[in-house]
């Protein structure tokens, strides 16, 4: 796995660059939001959020414009409010400093399985889904209507994939933060709302997801 990793603090850079080429990955340094935003060809983010040229928010958002990869936000700021923004952003996971090499570790991983290597895992379907003219591809993260392909973000993903396991099902707020984010990201269920906003917008039909008033969403294909 390619890491891009967002850091200006050279002693924490090199650190992290020396400790996770040790675990095998392959490590591109970025020491500022501008290089940042220039870089290529990789699988997930470590992103600072204290950078010398740009306010790191304003580099997750403009990263997850142009990649659907894991974002994972190093910060030094651990306020609610901080946690909260950065899902509107459209990072996966964040991470306090200091924090520990395995602890970092650990978070690359769980973040990795859950969207990289996402499928093989638990009772999903290992083929492609169809569901009307959705199909939801778990291998390739692919999802297109009618032949033609969507963009999702990883996290639309894993949202729709998870409504997707029980079509017409209603699967509640909760339910969809503990499946879908992990458990300390826990913050307000409008995260959920904002998510299904954005994926009814992408697949081009409000109807594809239904929210049940006082319970949660369910998927299904519209005009059924
Ligand atoms: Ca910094």
């Amino acid at each position: 796995m390619k890491i891009l990793l967002v850091e200006d603090d050279r002693s924490i850079a090199q650190s992290v660059v020396d400790g996770l080429s040790a675990e095998g990955f392959t490590v591109a340094l970025a020491t500022s939001g501008r290089a940042a935003l220039d870089a290529t060809d990789f699988d997930m983010v470590l992103l600072d959020l204290g950078l010398p040229d740009m306010d790191g928010r304003d580099v997750c958002r403009q990263l997850r414009q142009r990649t659907g990869v894991p974002i994972i936000m190093l910060t030094a700021r651990a306020e609610e409010f901080d946690r909260v923004l950065g899902l509107e952003l459209g990072a996966d996971d964040y991470i306090t400093k200091p924090f520990s090499f395995r602890e970092l570790v650990a978070r690359i991983r769980a973040v990795g399985r859950r969207t990289v290597d996402a499928p093989g895992g638990g009772d999903e379907p290992a083929g492609p889904q169809q569901v009307g003219p959705l199909l939801i591809d778990r291998r390739t993260r692919r999802v297109s209507v009618d032949g033609t392909e969507v963009q999702l973000t990883a996290k639309e993903f894993d949202l729709l994939a998870f409504l997707a396991t029980d079509i017409g099902a209603v699967h509640t707020r909760t339910e969809i933060l503990e499946s879908v984010w992990d458990a300390h990201w826990y913050g307000p269920t409008k995260t959920v709302d904002a998510h299904v906003a954005s994926i009814r917008k992408k697949l081009g039909q409000h109807k594809w997801i239904e929210a049940v008033r006082g319970v949660g969403f369910r998927l299904e294909p519209p005009g059924r």
